[in-house]
């Protein structure tokens, strides 16, 4: 039986492996090769990787762990995770069942991306949902918003810290409460209702929104105000508490209400960035090493691994 099991291998579950590597703790990273920012072309606010390829990330990282000989990364995509005697039994997509005492659910969210023709074209390039991790690079540039609602106008509305230039795209009606209206105007937010006909793009650069009518929108970035949802089911199947966001209700170690599950990165709370995640697997790992260490002098029994 595994000490732990963790289920995806994002910046938070080979966070949590490096720390319970060093904790010569027995784990097996099993992930389905989906990361959320695949798309993007650089990663940004990650003290001292500002920048650096997603791809390189988790390279980067993925190496670090091959001297930690108890950690043993997987490529699979697990099915389910089920309680049992002592533990939970993980069952792999195709493949065996695997053993485990405690289980990390690392497996991350999925944007709802809208059906903008271009969009695939740009997105992770010029068109993004976070300003944190992409304004910078297009501060003091025309930006349009793609999003519709108070949640769309208060998100333009913030995407000013980034641009003076901010047009809202509504591909539709806009259906803004008269405040939200009314704080647009006057910020100099322009909100464009006529539908999305396309984005047009050149080497993955946005040069322009086109509506259906009126002139296009000249920007060279678009914003998208998006939901999201989590990547996986098991979180839920297992009985994990979701917020109304839908993500795990988790502790700050990533502990859920099911005894033995931890939920971390993307799965549980905000903030939604990749040190963040990091952060969360380190500190569920600990919670993890702690939980087993102390079960082992409560039975009497050396937590040495020998
Ligand atoms: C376009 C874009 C750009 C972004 N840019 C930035 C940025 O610049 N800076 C920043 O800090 N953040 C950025 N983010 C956010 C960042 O991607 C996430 O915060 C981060 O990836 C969260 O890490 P995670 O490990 O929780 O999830 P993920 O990175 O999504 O990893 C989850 C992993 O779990 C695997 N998985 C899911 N279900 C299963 C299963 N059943 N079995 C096995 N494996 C499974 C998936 O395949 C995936 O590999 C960006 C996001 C997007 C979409």
């Amino acid at each position: 039986m595994y000490d732990c099991v963790i289920v995806g291998g994002g910046p938070a579950g080979l966070s949590a492996a490096l720390m319970l590597g060093r904790a010569r703790r027995n784990t097996l990273v099993l992930d389905a090769g989906a990361p959320r920012n695949a798309a993007s072309h650089a990663l940004h606010g990650f003290l001292t990787r500002d920048g650096i390829s997603p791809a390189e990330f988790l390279a980067v990282a993925r190496r670090e762990l091959e001297r930690y000989e108890t950690v043993t990364l997987r490529n699979a995509r697990v099915e389910s995770v089920d309680p049992i005697e002592g533990g939970f039994r993980i069952q792999l997509t195709g493949g065996p069942a695997i053993e485990a005492q405690t289980v990390v659910l690392a497996t991350g969210v999925v944007d709802d991306l809208p059906a903008l023709p271009g969009l695939e074209d740009c997105y992770g390039t010029s068109a993004h949902h976070c300003p944190y991790c992409d304004g910078w690079e297009h501060r003091d540039k025309p930006i349009a918003v793609h999003g519709h609602g108070d949640t769309a106008a208060d998100y333009a509305l913030r995407l000013l810290r980034w641009s003076a230039t901010i047009t809202l795209c509504s591909n539709g009606p806009a259906r803004l409460g008269p405040e939200s209206a009314a704080a647009l105007t006057r910020h100099g937010i322009v909100v464009r209702e006529e539908e999305i006909r396309r984005l047009d793009v050149v080497g993955g650069r946005l040069q322009r929104v086109v509506l259906d009518q009126g002139d296009p929108v000249e920007a060279e970035a678009l914003f998208l105000c998006l939901g999201h949802e989590l990547r996986s089911d098991i979180l839920a199947a297992l009985g994990v508490t979701l917020m109304e966001s839908g993500v795990a209700d988790a502790a700050r170690s990533g502990a859920t209400n099911v005894d033995g599950v931890f939920a971390i990165g993307d799965a549980s709370r905000d903030p939604q960035f990749v040190v963040t995640a990091a952060a969360e697997g380190a500190a569920a790992a600990v919670a993890i090493n702690e939980r087993l260490t102390r079960a082992a002098l409560d039975g009497g029994r050396s937590p040495h691994p020998g």
